[in-house]
């Protein structure tokens, strides 16, 4: 940690070796280690009262498979704080004019509806591709898959306004990531998507012509807040939620135990069924049966009975034991 001063104001930083976008404390102007000011710096702003995102949250709580019917009465919120989180936006123009070769069937000597070769040749192709993609990439300390893979809504950003921000909180994230690192992964991001499309066409490129331009490149704070939770006093739970949108990013879900033992119930019936759907198979495989069933029914009458219920079984255990829950994208 580097003791350096505010470019803007003089105030006293706190400095990480790794921070690459530091935002001052004192009066919100975000610059680079050298000194240079950041003009795109944005925030996304926060439409969501502390109120309304744990109404929010426990609208969200109610309908996932395992909890209480009366869990909004019962939660206790325990904590509730806001975090911006720091990501970037850069949109990349993309265009490859491409030179290659691909194979192509032919089919050969038709007689009475089939083809007696097949024979490949290699064909001279030769194309253009052109994409242009908005990049989103977090750029943070260290932090849970949902917040890191977040795509973030772009749409509703404004000038990071650093009195706004300090009415809800002081806790602002810097980027690890640097401006000139975040154009290099969104290009290399981009170009990743228009060779996989080129590839699809051709087999073999022998030339490409690449133009690459970053054509909007944006420093985004997300309000996200981290609430904890119980239901009724005992275990706390963590959630987090999208200040500006009211997406729930993560939340842990309070089971209730009869939710448990039911799933774990459910369970252990799904997979004797599968059991008893093996066995007849294995009857008729063996040219066995019973109730006089012919046993070519009764072999693929087996194989779905041993399929479905081990599809329920899986299925099953997948919401009895999942911890956590994430809302789909709005
Ligand atoms: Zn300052």
């Amino acid at each position: 940690m580097a003791k350096k001063h505010c470019p803007n104001c003089g105030g006293a930083l706190n400095i990480h070796a790794d921070d690459a976008i530091i935002t001052c404390s004192y009066c919100g102007t975000s610059f680079t280690p050298d000194g240079a000011k950041m003009k795109e710096h944005y925030a996304l702003a926060v439409n969501y009262s502390q109120g309304d995102a744990l109404d929010t949250l426990k609208a969200y709580l109610v309908k996932v498979p395992g909890v209480a019917d009366d869990l909004a009465e019962k939660i206790q919120l325990k904590d509730l704080s806001m975090t911006y989180y720091p990501y970037w936006t850069v949109t990349v123009q993309g265009d490859v004019a491409y030179k290659g070769i691909d194979r192509k069937a032919t089919f050969r000597g038709q007689s009475g509806g089939r083809y007696n070769s097949i024979h490949w040749e290699w064909v001279a192709e030769s194309g253009h591709q052109e994409q242009t993609r908005q990049i989103r990439l977090y750029a943070g300390p260290k932090a849970r898959a949902e917040i890191v893979n977040y795509p973030i809504a772009t749409r509703s950003r404004r000038y990071f306004n650093f009195e706004e921000v300090q009415q809800y909180t002081g806790n602002v994230l810097f980027s690890k990531v640097s401006a000139e690192t975040a154009r290099q992964q969104a290009t290399q991001a981009t170009r990743n998507m228009i060779f996989s499309r080129i590839n699809r066409e051709t087999e073999k490129i022998d030339d490409a012509r690449e133009t690459f331009k970053v054509t909007d490149q944006a420093y985004i704070h997300v309000p996200i807040y981290h609430i904890q939770f119980t239901v009724g006093g005992g275990k706390t739970y963590e959630a987090a939620l999208d200040a500006s949108n009211g997406r729930v990013l993560f939340t842990d879900i309070p089971k209730t135990t009869s939710f448990k033992a039911k799933t774990m119930g459910m369970s252990v019936i799904w997979f004797a069924l599968t059991g008893v759907g093996a066995y007849l198979t294995y009857l008729a495989y063996n040219g066995q049966t019973i109730l006089g069933l012919n046993p070519d029914f009764l072999f693929y009458m087996g194989i779905g009975m041993a399929i479905i219920p081990l599809f329920l079984a899986l299925l099953t255990i997948y919401f009895g034991s999942r911890g956590t829950a994430a809302e789909r994208a709005r």
